[in-house]
């Protein structure tokens, strides 16, 4: 090439900046653009990962949706529709009229509440994730998030460090359900080129909403009856180890997980992730820290049989691997936090249940 005809490099790297600039101005129009679809938002999960969207995309490009009324720490923050996953038409018409560009589906029926009612559970578990995996193929939708679970697993999987691959033969409804949905995620991103991403959480804790009805739910229930009873009744034997994780480690890894850029996702099934795992008796001790005449009792009921269907702990490091999963919060520091959060909550929502 003829020299004189070349851009001299001050040029290139003015142009080379300018380039850059507009690279970053069109990603942020992009974010602004989005519009997402939150269904089952006024549940356990669904609160605290609405209000995070709301805070990173903006209040009205985040639509809430759920069968129940509006929760009250959404009300006032974005839009919000009364809205029932299993009806298609419906749900195909808010898509459409509010133009969604993403869809996080997080409503479901839990492990402890499916074996009541495992019909229901199955039912509502799978045609929930068909009706928006089919809506979000026919629309061209940019991302689906679905969680899974640790519930996938069963009595033969490894019971610590359970890997992301191995034998998983549940035995819950629940369980069953969520493995099922696994594959029909891999399915739509196999077949359709879906991008459909998915985390198996572990048990979830958290202040701001209650939890839903799922065996890990006592990991819950004992911050609060430790601050307003100073004495819990656990439906586990004080030895039953469990993968659990705090809510803002699970939101933040489910943000994570929808930003980063497609390439990097090896696993459209689901992806395994870990925070901690503890029996109630190591949280109890944790609890007497901070509460010392706090009191256990052990009465274990139906749920026992299904927390030793499920590992103790889990192997996380194809999430690490793939897009730099790592959790913030272990027992001590999620004990700190929630003591000190449920406390705010409850004096602000509940003042005279606290002791
Ligand atoms: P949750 O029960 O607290 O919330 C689910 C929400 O879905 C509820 O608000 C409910 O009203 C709503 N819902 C139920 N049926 C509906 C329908 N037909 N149409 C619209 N909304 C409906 O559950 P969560 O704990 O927030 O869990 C959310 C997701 O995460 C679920 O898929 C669950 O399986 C998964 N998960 C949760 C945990 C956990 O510890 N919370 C652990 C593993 C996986």
């Amino acid at each position: 090439m003829d020299k004189s005809k070349r851009m001299p490099p001050a040029c290139v790297a003015y142009f080379g900046l300018i380039f850059f600039n507009l690279l970053c101005l069109s990603k942020k129009l992009f974010m602004i653009k989005e519009k997402i679809l939150v269904i089952g938002a006024c549940g356990q999960i669904g609160v605290e990962l609405t209000l995070e969207l709301r805070r990173i995309y903006g209040g009205s490009q985040v639509v809430a949706s759920d069968l129940r009324e509006e929760n009250e720490l959404l009300k006032g923050t974005g839009p919000y529709v009364s809205l029932d996953v299993m009806n298609k038409e419906m749900l195909h018409v808010q898509v459409i009229r509010q133009n969604i560009t993403q869809i996080y589906l997080l409503a479901a029926i839990l492990s402890a509440t499916g074996e009541k009612n495992p019909n229901l559970a199955w039912h509502l578990n799978t045609q929930s994730l068909l009706n928006v995996l089919e809506i979000a193929r026919d629309e061209q939708i940019q991302k689906v998030y679905w969680p899974s679970s640790i519930a996938v697993f069963g009595p033969t999987s490894p019971k610590t460090n359970c890997p992301q691959q191995t034998i998983i033969e549940p035995i819950t409804v629940y369980g069953i359900s969520k493995y099922a949905g696994e594959f029909w995620c891999n399915y739509y991103n196999h077949r359709y080129g879906l991008d459909v991403r998915s985390l198996r959480y572990p048990g979830l804790i958290s202040y701001k909403s209650e939890p839903g009805g799922g065996t890990t739910d006592y990991a819950v229930e004992i911050f609060h009856d430790a601050l307003t009873e100073k004495k819990y009744q656990c439906f586990l034997k004080e030895d039953t180890y469990l993968p659990m994780m705090y809510m803002s480690d699970a939101i933040r890894a489910t943000i994570e997980l929808m930003e980063v850029d497609a390439s990097a996702i090896s696993v459209r099934t689901s992806y395994n992730i870990a925070g901690m795992s503890f029996s109630p008796k190591e949280i109890g001790e944790e609890i007497k820290k901070h509460i010392p005449e706090f009191k256990i009792i052990y009465e274990p009921d139906y749920r026992q049989a299904i927390a030793e269907s499920w590992p103790q702990s889990i192997d996380d490091s194809v999430a690490n691997k793939d897009w730099g999963w790592k959790p913030a919060y272990n027992l001590e520091k999620m004990t700190t936090e929630m003591l000190k959060n449920m406390q705010q909550f409850l004096r602000k929502n509940n003042s005279n249940m606290i002791k």
